[in-house]
């Protein structure tokens, strides 16, 4: 078996890995890049439906979910979104936004992948894929991996193995158990950016409105989206089911407005005055799409004119645009999550070098750390950022 030294070795050749690569090389740094997979930066090449959302120009630290909602600032200020424009600009790679801050490529999210392996190229990153690590350990003050053919051993290690989701392509808990070899406090991890499952009654709306979407206020206590909502054959999906699935407890109801910019019971009240004799499924498919002002109609047993129905009735019909509670039942889980909440613990991290206090040497970055970005670029940056970070103390 043939043993080698780095500077440093990165374990995990995702957004978080190639970046840590680049800037420890450009350091000077001897560094080995090593993944699993065949095909490098699978998850950031299928990302943005083809185009990835490579960042957000609001990107700030309440736009992450973590124990230690504070973790995020130091590496967000060292390398923010306006630092990976530039690295984008300086690629010639065009990009937009689409919406809300969320910027994508013009072309295809391979762009981002070939640059940052052009990046990995120019400062001398060794980098080795299909490697199957069997080992990993600590001995005097330096880091070993054993893997199925060799040895490395190295001053630093840095683990960017991600999260959960999507096995298929690559993902698995090597970090996790990583974490656990060097006794670190993990917090639960559970799939988020992950569409939601319903019980019998809802899924078949669901069934019946598939592919049907609206703009909707989908709130879980006080926290809330207003974004577009999916209808599926599995359940709910869109942007803001998404967002609401990484706050969302097991148990617990979530809340849907399907008209956040009016109030409906009001201008119900009003239409039952002006012109009683509208029919009330007409009135309400003016207001939302017509599939699905039928289900509501019928869900609420009602038809014919409007003068025919009480107060009472009407209430309970707008209440089901306006504030419909509904309970899931669950999740798709890891197989179409997005990221993967909780994660090493930031407790056990320096939030200004993301180095393992107990351990110098050893570093957690990306999405294995405890630190959940909204949809919409955050988790990109959040690799960037905290890869950059590593990049530099590394
Ligand atoms: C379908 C989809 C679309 C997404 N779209 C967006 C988007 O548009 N914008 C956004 O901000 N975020 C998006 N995300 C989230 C984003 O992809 C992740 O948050 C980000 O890739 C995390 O970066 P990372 O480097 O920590 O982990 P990853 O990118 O997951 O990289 C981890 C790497 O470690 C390797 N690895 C795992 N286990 C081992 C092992 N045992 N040995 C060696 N190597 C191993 C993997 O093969 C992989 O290459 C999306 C996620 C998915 C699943």
């Amino acid at each position: 078996m043939i043993i080698e030294k780095y500077d440093v070795i990165i374990v995990g050749a995702g957004a978080a890995g190639m970046m840590s690569a680049i800037e420890a090389g450009k350091r000077g740094r001897k560094v080995l890049l090593v993944d699993h997979s065949k095909k490098i930066g699978e998850k950031i090449r299928i990302s943005g439906g083809g185009r990835c959302n490579f960042t957000n120009i609001h990107t700030e630290a309440n736009k992450f979910i973590s124990q230690n909602p504070k973790f995020v600032i130091s590496a967000l200020n060292q390398y923010t979104q306006n630092d990976f424009i530039n690295l984008i600009k300086k690629h010639n790679i065009k990009f937009h936004e689409k919406k809300l801050g969320q910027l994508f490529c013009d072309e295809s999210a391979q762009q981002i992948v070939d640059l940052l392996l052009l990046e990995c190229e120019n400062a001398n990153v060794v980098l080795k894929k299909e490697i199957m690590i069997t080992d990993i350990d600590k001995k005097e003050e330096q880091y070993f991996i054993t893997t199925n053919s060799n040895q490395y051993y190295s001053d630093s290690l840095i683990i960017a193995t991600g999260g959960l989701s999507i096995p298929k392509i690559g993902a698995s808990n090597f970090g996790y158990e990583v974490a656990k070899k060097f006794n670190l406090d993990i917090i639960e991890t559970l799939p988020a950016l992950v569409p939601l499952t319903f019980s019998e009654k809802i899924l078949g709306i669901c069934k019946e409105l598939t592919g049907l979407s609206v703009e909707a206020v989908v709130s879980f206590k006080k926290t809330f989206f207003e974004e577009g909502m999916l209808f599926t054959h599995r359940g709910l999906s869109g942007p803001s089911i998404l967002q609401i699935s990484s706050y969302w407890k097991l148990g617990d109801n979530i809340n849907i407005n399907l008209t956040p910019k009016f109030n409906i019971f009001k201008s119900l009240e009003e239409k039952k005055k002006l012109n009683p004799k509208q029919d009330i499924c007409l009135i309400i498919s003016e207001i939302l799409p017509k599939r699905l002002a039928q289900i509501i109609c019928k869900e609420n047993e009602v038809s014919g004119n409007i003068r025919e129905l009480s107060s009472k009735k009407l209430k309970q019909l707008s209440d089901s645009i306006n504030t419909w509670v509904i309970n899931p039942t669950g999740s798709e889980g890891y197989r179409t999550a997005e990221v993967t909440l909780g994660g090493v613990n930031t407790n056990e991290l320096s939030s200004k070098t993301m180095m393992v206090k107990k351990h110098p040497g050893l570093f957690f970055i990306g999405e294995v750390v405890d630190v959940t970005g909204h949809l919409g670029g955050y988790n990109f940056q959040w690799a960037w950022s905290s890869g950059f970070v590593a990049g530099q103390y590394a």
